[in-house]
């Protein structure tokens, strides 16, 4: 099918009003999206046009994983979507994280992953986030020497004291205590 100024203007606007209508094949990618799908958008030239994902399939693309194409309701189911969260979260607890820039990764709301994670897990992201955080210092104290600094920042917290506050909060005694009584940092 023919790739008109219509259909490749819904692409640059993220316009969803012909997805499940229209399957947008790319070339250079060889996935096969939504219209309106997020990620970076094809050059014309590389652009197929396809009635059903069948044919998109038929022809060799596979479904992105972000619009998720083969999936009826568009959203990927909840599970799922939480799984790939605590995956981010777990690679990248070191990077500054926020609920947006998170939902930005899986392609949903900031609201709608609040929701979907408060369900699933009875933590809300910053909530997981923390736990993984805490986690990854408690290892640190226990088995490297490095400074309490050093593993608050290598851990992402943007300060020490910030670091200690929530620290004490979670496990209910300061870095230095946990360190001293793990027998860590020698
Ligand atoms: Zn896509």
């Amino acid at each position: 099918m023919e790739l008109t100024d219509e259909l490749y203007n819904t692409m640059i606007h993220r316009d969803s009003r012909f997805d499940g209508k229209l399957y947008i094949g790319i070339i250079s990618t060889g996935i096969v999206c939504f219209p309106s799908c997020r990620s970076r958008l094809p050059k014309r030239a590389n652009v197929r046009v396809f009635g059903t994902l069948e044919l998109a399939v038929q022809a060799g693309f596979r479904p992105c994983k972000r619009c998720w194409p083969d999936h009826p309701q568009r959203t990927p189911p909840d599970t799922e979507l939480v799984v790939r969260v605590m995956a981010i979260l777990r690679a990248d607890y070191g990077q500054p994280i926020t609920l947006s820039s998170l939902a930005r990764a899986v392609n949903v709301s900031p609201y709608h992953l609040q929701r979907v994670c408060k369900r699933c897990t009875g933590r809300s992201p910053a909530q997981e986030l923390v736990t993984v955080r805490v986690e990854q210092a408690q290892k640190r104290l226990r088995d490297s020497t490095a400074s309490i600094g050093d593993i608050s920042r290598q851990v992402g917290f943007r300060s020490p004291s910030h670091f200690a506050v929530v620290f004490r909060r979670a496990v209910g005694v300061s870095p230095q205590a946990f360190r001293s009584e793990a027998g860590g940092g020698r």
